[in-house]
């Protein structure tokens, strides 16, 4: 079954179509069953059938249904939070560790696509992070300076440099990170779809998994219509976690965000904007982003919730500033929008639970999935073949701990986005 393009939008439009896949119906086993059918859980599934090992994904909704098929498709190396940042709260170890991973995962990312033959837009082009004032540039300077100590490939262009490569003087200069790229999301996730299939893997989808017991050495699962055996579970549901796991939603604090598609742009323009085809966002605090599709549109995001007054007041904002961005553009409008929910911890790093014997998972992205989420998909199925110990993670195991004022804060930030836009389309 295909997604509704009302919920992911221009990626559902020109995916390639999903693999066909069923319920789960009466009894089955595997080795490891794997919960959810996103990037996490659909590497863990590919590389955990590449050694061998029997797996079964059962997915609530559809393959690619939650943040995996509704990003922007910013293919990012680390983590928002500055490089110094991620020593700083998991200590020296982990945190170079985790930085080093997570540097790597954009390599991880476009090298699958070529060895499977992923066909998902992917331009390994590199980003710019652009400086939206003199502050946001000084923390570009930091932030270069914090990854070239450690050999990464970024560097700062000036304003020229950044405006010649975006098509827009509104900036102020721009980090280059040549590690980074952009994919068409959902067309990535079902290619790992079609990869773990070839390779030995189930899928079922229209399976929400409702409860876990143990039996035996192991465990079942039950979702709606049948259950599955297995010696190992890994939690693959981060921000769209329905039951059984219900700290993994706890612990996360949901920002909506946007993305809206205009048509395909005439040959002069395109000769303009993002020549080069770099993915960018921002250095504002309601960030926003902005990347070319295969077919020349424009996918231009930030942050906030497409529902009630939001879809007029995001998308008049969004026209407004396309315009004020690219003068030069006759009209601007929109054929596809769409939104999903960003999973955010409290210090902005991902954890890694072990939520019961042999119950294990990665969560907590804080919008940078499409790596992260490749990269741990892989850590979980190497650890559960034994080529890697828990301590070669570049996570500590933690237990889950719920945010406080979460339902507060979610609604904070959902009509505080909304005022900014209404605010930001009137000047
Ligand atoms: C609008 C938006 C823009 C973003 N932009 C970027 C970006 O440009 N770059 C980037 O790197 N990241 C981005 N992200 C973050 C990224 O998309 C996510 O971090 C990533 O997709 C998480 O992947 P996942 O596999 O862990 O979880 P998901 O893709 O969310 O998959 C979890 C799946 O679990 C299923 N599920 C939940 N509960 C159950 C259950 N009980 N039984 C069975 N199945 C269940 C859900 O239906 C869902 O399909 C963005 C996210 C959003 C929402």
């Amino acid at each position: 079954m295909q997604i509704n393009p009302l919920s992911h939008g221009l990626w559902e439009r020109t995916a390639p179509p999903a693999p066909r896949t069923d319920p789960l119906m009466g009894e089955h086993r595997a080795d490891v069953a794997i919960v959810g059918a996103g990037f996490t859980g659909l590497s863990a599934a590919l590389h955990l059938a590449q050694s061998g090992v029997s797996v079964a994904v059962l997915e609530a909704a559809e393959i690619g249904f939650g943040g995996s098929g509704r990003n922007v498709g910013l293919v990012n190396a680390g983590l928002w939070i500055m490089p110094n940042e991620v020593p700083a709260i998991l200590g020296e170890k982990y945190g170079e560790r985790l930085l080093k991973a997570l540097g790597e995962g954009p390599a991880v990312v476009f090298d699958l696509i070529r060895t499977h033959g992923i066909d998902c837009e992917a331009e390994h082009a590199g980003t710019l992070h652009c400086a939206a004032d003199r502050k946001g540039l000084l923390e570009l300077q930091q932030r270069a300076e914090q990854w070239q100590a450690r050999g990464a490939p970024v560097r700062l262009l000036g304003r020229e440099e950044t405006a010649d490569r975006v098509g827009s003087d509104a900036y102020f200069g721009s980090l280059l990170d040549e590690r980074a790229g952009t994919i068409q999301p959902l067309a990535y996730v079902r290619g790992l779809a079609v990869s773990a299939f070839q390779a030995g893997a189930e899928i079922f989808t229209g399976s929400p998994v409702v409860s876990t017991e143990r039996e035996g050495g192991g465990w079942r699962l039950r979702t709606t219509d049948g259950s599955i055996t297995a010696d190992w579970i890994i939690v693959a549901t981060n921000a769209y976690t329905s039951a059984p796991w219900p700290q993994v939603r706890t612990e996360l604090v949901h920002l909506p965000y946007f993305n809206f598609a205009t048509p395909p742009l005439c040959e002069s323009a395109l000769e303009r904007i993002l020549p080069g085809r770099e993915g960018i966002w921002d250095t504002k605090e309601i960030l926003s982003s902005l990347r070319r599709d295969r077919q020349g549109r424009l996918v231009f995001g930030s942050v906030g919730a497409l529902r009630g007054t939001g879809a007029a007041v995001h998308g008049a904002w969004a026209k407004r500033s396309l315009r004020k961005l690219f003068p030069f553009l006759d009209e601007v409008t929109f054929e596809s929008a769409w939104y999903g929910k960003i999973g955010m911890t409290s210090d902005a790093v991902p954890r890694f639970h072990c939520f019961d014997r042999n119950v294990i998972g990665f969560s907590g992205y804080n919008g940078r999935g499409i790596a992260p989420g490749t990269v741990f998909g892989r850590y979980l199925a190497r650890l559960i073949t034994g080529e890697l110990g828990e301590q070669d993670l570049p996570l500590p195991v933690t237990d889950a701990r719920g945010q406080g004022f979460r339902t507060l804060r979610e609604a904070y930030y959902e009509a505080g986005a909304q005022i900014a836009h209404f605010v930001g389309a009137r000047l």
